[in-house]
C-alpha cells in the first residue's frame, strides 16, 4: 500500500515546483525538505541569492499561481544585455548587444530573489490538499521494492510511493542512495556575489564582462542597485571576500570597466564554488533526478534553475501523458530523460565552452574571439535565435 503517488526529496525551487505540478494534477505528494522553510519577506534588504528567470520559467510559475504571489514591485525585468571581452570597450562593435525590442518582446527575463520564488511556491503548496510537506526532515535511506519505493526519514518515519523524485541539489543524497554516478569537474573558480550601488543607473540592462579569470555580471535589481556574480579563481575570490569596502568597490569598478560609472557602495559578500556536474543517468525504476541533482552548470548564462524548472515541467507532462499508475516505470521515466538530457547537455556544453574560450589569453585566440563576437553581433537571425533559446521560447 502506497502512502503517496510521489515523494519529492528536496524543497528548493525545483522540488517545490515539481510537488506543486504533481499536486495540481491531483496526485498525493510528500515533499521532504531538510531545512524549515522560513521567509521573512518583510525584511526589505534584498537577499544575496537572486536568479535570472526566463520567460519559460515565468510561464511555469504563472501556471502554478506562484508568479501572481510574487510582489510585482520586487521583480526586476531586464530589457537589454551587453556582453563583452576584457580587451574591448563595452560600447564597441565587438561587444554583443541583445535588445528585447529586436524580437518584439517587452523584456528578456527577470531578476528575482530566490527566497521570493520559494515563498510563492510554498504558498501554492499550502493550497494543495494532496501535498504534505515534511520539514525540517531529511531523507536518510531508500528501499526500492517490487511495487513501490520506501523512503526513511531522519526521525525514523517511513513513507512509501510509486516514485521518488530527487530534487535535493548538487550534493544529492537521492542520487547517492540510488547509486547513480556523475561526470564533471571543478571549474577551479568561485562565484563572489554581492549587490552594488553604482554612479549611473542600470537602465534595466544586464551586463557581463569576460575577464581572464572568469566573467563578472551586473544584474539589475528592483531598488536600482545591481547584483554582482563575479566568477574568478578561488584565491582571488577569497581575497575579494576579505577586502576592505573601499578597495572592494574599486576592484568591482575596474573589473566592470566602469560601465555604470563608480561603485559607490556594496553589500555583504558570499562565495560559491563552481563545478560542472552531470548525472550519468537521470532515472532508475521508481527514481528520477531533476534540477541540480541531475546537472550543475556554470552560472555565467544564469540558466541553472531555468533548466531545473524545465525538467519539472517535462516530468509532469510525461506523467500526465502516461498515467499515474505507471509513473515509476523505467520506460515512462526514460521519456523524461530523453527529452531533458539532450537539452541539458547542449546547454552545459555551451556554457563550458564559453567559459574556457574567454579564459584563453593567447593573442591570436583573443583576436579571433573579438572577430567572432563582432560577426555574431551582425548576424541578426542567429542572434535572435540565441536570445529566444535563452528565454526558453
Ligand atoms: C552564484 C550563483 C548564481 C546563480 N544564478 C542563477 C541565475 O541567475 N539563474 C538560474 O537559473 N540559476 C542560477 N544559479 C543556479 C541555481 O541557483 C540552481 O540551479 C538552483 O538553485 C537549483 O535548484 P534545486 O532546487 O535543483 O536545488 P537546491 O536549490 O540546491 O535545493 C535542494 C534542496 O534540497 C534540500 N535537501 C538536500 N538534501 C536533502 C535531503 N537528504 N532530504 C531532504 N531535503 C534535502 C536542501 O535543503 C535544498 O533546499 C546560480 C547559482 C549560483 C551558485
Amino acid at each position: 500500500m502506497n502512502d503517496y503517488d510521489a515523494i519529492v526529496i528536496g524543497g528548493g525551487m525545483v522540488g517545490s515546483a515539481t510537488a506543486a505540478l504533481f499536486g495540481k494534477q491531483g496526485m498525493r505528494v510528500a515533499l521532504i525538505e531538510a531545512r524549515m522553510p522560513q521567509y521573512n519577506l518583510d525584511d526589505d534588504a534584498i537577499d544575496l541569492r537572486v536568479s535570472a528567470i526566463s520567460h519559460a520559467s515565468q510561464s511555469l510559475l504563472n501556471e502554478l499561481g506562484a508568479w501572481q504571489e510574487i510582489d510585482n514591485e520586487t521583480i526586476a525585468p531586464f530589457r537589454e544585455m551587453r556582453v563583452w571581452d576584457a580587451g574591448v570597450p563595452p560600447e564597441s562593435a565587438q561587444a554583443v548587444h541583445f535588445d528585447s525590442a529586436e524580437i518584439g518582446e517587452a523584456d528578456l527575463g527577470f531578476i528575482i530573489e530566490n527566497r521570493r520564488i520559494l515563498a510563492a511556491l510554498h504558498r501554492c503548496l499550502d493550497d494543495l490538499n494532496s501535498v504534505a510537506v515534511f520539514a525540517p526532515a531529511s531523507a536518510q535511506g531508500i528501499v526500492n521494492g517490487d511495487n513501490n519505493i520506501e523512503v526513511r526519514l531522519d526521525d525514523g518515519r517511513r513513507l512509501a510511493a510509486r516514485l521518488v523524485v530527487g530534487a535535493d541539489g548538487a550534493r544529492s543524497k537521492t542520487r547517492e542512495m540510488a547509486g547513480i554516478d556523475t561526470t564533471g569537474w571543478s571549474y577551479e573558480q568561485k562565484a563572489v556575489v554581492t549587490h552594488v550601488a553604482t554612479g549611473e543607473p542600470h537602465r534595466d540592462t544586464a551586463y557581463q564582462r569576460f575577464l581572464p579569470d572568469g566573467p563578472i555580471a551586473l544584474l539589475p535589481l528592483y531598488d536600482g542597485r545591481c547584483s554582482i556574480v563575479w566568477s574568478t579563481t578561488p584565491e582571488h575570490a577569497d581575497a575579494l571576500l576579505e577586502m576592505e569596502l573601499a578597495q572592494f568597490n574599486l576592484q568591482v569598478e575596474l573589473a566592470t570597466d566602469r560601465v555604470l560609472g563608480r561603485v559607490v557602495d556594496s553589500d555583504r559578500r558570499a562565495a560559491f564554488p563552481l563545478q560542472l556536474q552531470h548525472a550519468q543517468s537521470y532515472v532508475q525504476p521508481r527514481v528520477v533526478l531533476l534540477g541540480d541533482a541531475a546537472h550543475a552548470v556554470h552560472p555565467l548564462a544564469g540558466q541553472g534553475v531555468n533548466l531545473g524548472f524545465a525538467d519539472a515541467s517535462t516530468l509532469s507532462q510525461v506523467v500526465a501523458d502516461n498515467g499515474v499508475e505507471v509513473m515509476g516505470d523505467l520506460t515512462v521515466l526514460r521519456r523524461y530523460e530523453r527529452q531533458r538530457k539532450s537539452e541539458n547537455l547542449l546547454m552545459m556544453g555551451s556554457f563550458d565552452v564559453l567559459n574556457r574560450l574567454f579564459r584563453q589569453q593567447a593573442p591570436l585566440i583573443g583576436r579571433a574571439r573579438q572577430v567572432g563576437m563582432s560577426l555574431f553581433n551582425r548576424m541578426t537571425p542567429l542572434k535572435q535565435a540565441v536570445i529566444r533559446r535563452a528565454m526558453g521560447r
